[in-house]
């Protein structure tokens, strides 16, 4: 037997194969998606399948089904639009099971016995395409109007001198890459907040509390920009697909992420906009408390698209757009509320590059596109920082400089730097902090250790475009270490600083 995924490829040319002595496994149920199949797709998939004339033929999903979640019938939308089109459209692993029992009695009974399954659908399919906030023309409109200019900053000299100027920062600035330990208390202020125990208001206290904290921590350790910390995030992505329009959360969609982790992603289903400012408060707080610079922290829309099921009724590019334009607003109201560095995250970027390389470059524009349109609406004095992770960044260096960040963290403590060599040879000239610290080990790094990571990074990036920080954010970690390698990390800069200044 030979299963194929008919999503995702296709069948072999007529002429090339000879399966008439195979058993055909036709994988046209996708796999990786959440919503409910086009029966009409499926069955001229079958038909074409049918056709090569192998022994035999069988439907399937595209592939196993643990990446999504178990059963629509699980959830419950508090709006009841919302909730009557989410289960309307959406096939999670019980529908898909479904699905594929009624294409294989049309593969057997012929496609007549299946008729009211595909009538009904092509009517859901429909009512899909027409409902509310599928379609926001206005939003479609300043989409089609973007040209290059919204996506270009002014040049990186002129950026660089008036951000050293506003900045003031000394050599090898250190900066940590934006959470802090999501302690069990965090949890729980947010658990019984959820279940109306807590107030808006005592919620956002524990919150301020929490922000207060930090910055008085990394002021005491000698950080040169803060952060707040993200303690009001439950996931980096869903914090954002909460609050923007176009995405549904759900309450019981898990499934696995990497070993025992698990993550809830959001459906995206509409076109995205942004009702109101994300961050904006706790940023402006936060920078209340410091004269230090806070930098603000933002999820880019190729990690937001990554980590969520997005829409299949739309190419990605434009999706991204969408995601970018509404963070293009966010970027503008923290610029406007004083903040003077600002994060766009993409650790997702090496991640959704496609396994087939002929469609990396489509790919890789749409993903530094969506990038510059976010982050490109500012004046040249502000800051624009990414970070990337999940290493080996080889087939998309020119990514990296295409996305023309300010200063780019990157994951490269486990891979002793080896990513630099290779950026610098590509002439970045950018600000760059490569990772000194695993944080995805419990282990305090030492003072020594660090020091040496510093030095040999110094070896490949111009001193003065270093930075000094951690490989990734905190909140996986506990206080305790938190604080003892922070410690290390700002006196092996303070070492590496004093050999290397004269
Ligand atoms: N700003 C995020 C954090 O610190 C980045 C996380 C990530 O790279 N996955 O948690
Ligand atoms: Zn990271």
């Amino acid at each position: 037997a030979l299963g194929l995924d008919l999503c995702r490829g296709s069948l072999p040319e007529a002429t090339s194969v000879d399966l008439s002595k195979v058993a055909l496994v036709a994988g046209v149920v996708d796999g990786r998606n959440i919503w409910r199949t086009d029966l009409d797709a499926a069955i001229a998939r079958l038909d074409d399948a049918k056709a090569l004339h192998p022994a035999s033929l069988a439907v399937a999903t595209s592939t196993s089904l643990q990446h999504v979640p178990h059963d629509t019938a699980l959830e419950k939308w508090d709006d009841p639009v919302l909730d009557a089109n989410l289960h309307a459209w959406l096939a999670f692993a019980d529908q898909k099971v479904a699905e594929v029992v009624t294409l294989a009695r049309g593969v057997r009974q012929g496609w007549d016995s299946i008729s009211e399954a595909v009538e009904a659908t092509r009517e859901v399919l429909a009512q899909r395409a027409a409902a509310p906030g599928v379609v926001r023309p206005e939003l479609r409109e300043r989409v089609a109007k973007l040209t290059e200019a919204d996506r270009q900053r002014e040049d990186f000299a002129l950026r660089d001198e008036l951000q050293r100027e506003r900045l003031d920062l000394p050599l090898l600035p250190t900066t940590t890459i934006g959470s802090f330990p999501q302690t069990t208390e965090i949890r729980r202020a947010r658990a019984a907040w959820a279940k109306g125990e807590l107030s808006d208001a005592d919620y956002a206290e524990r919150m301020r509390e929490e922000i207060a904290s930090v910055i008085r921590l990394q002021e005491d350790l000698g950080l040169d920009v803060l952060v707040h910390g993200e303690a009001e995030r439950n996931d980096m992505v869903q914090y954002f697909a909460e609050q923007l329009d176009g995405f549904a959360a759900t309450k019981n969609g898990w499934v696995q992420s990497y070993g025992s982790r698990c993550t809830r992603p959001s459906i995206l289903w509409g076109d995205v906009v942004r009702p109101h400012a994300m961050t904006v408060e706790w940023a402006r707080y936060a920078q209340s408390l410091t004269s230090h610079p806070v930098k603000g922290m933002l999820t880019g829309p190729v990690t937001i698209i990554a980590w969520s099921f997005p829409r299949n009724d739309l190419p990605l590019a434009q999706v991204a757009d969408q995601i970018g334009l509404a963070l293009r607003d966010e970027v503008t109201d923290l610029q406007d509320a004083g903040i003077a560095v600002v994060q766009v995250d993409e650790p997702a970027l090496r991640e959704l590059l496609p396994l087939d390389a002929a469609r990396h470059g489509e790919y890789l524009k749409w993903a530094v596109d969506s990038f510059r349109l976010a982050t490109a609406g500012v004046r040249p004095d502000t800051q624009i920082h990414t970070h990337l992770c999940y290493s080996e960044f080889g087939q998309i260096l020119d990514a990296i400089l295409g996305l023309d960040a300010d200063v780019t963290s990157i994951e490269a403590a486990r891979s002793r730097m080896e990513v630099l060599p290779e950026l610098a040879e590509q002439g970045f000239n950018h600000g760059v902090g490569p990772g000194v610290w695993d944080i995805h080990s419990p282990r305090v790094p030492s003072v020594e250790e660090l020091t040496e990571l510093l030095t040999l990074a110094a070896e490949s990036i111009e001193l003065r475009n270093l930075w000094s920080n951690p490989d990734c954010g905190l909140k996986t970690r506990g206080y305790a270490e938190t604080e003892e390698s922070l410690r290390n990390l700002v006196e092996a800069t303070r070492i590496v600083r004093a050999q290397l200044e004269n």
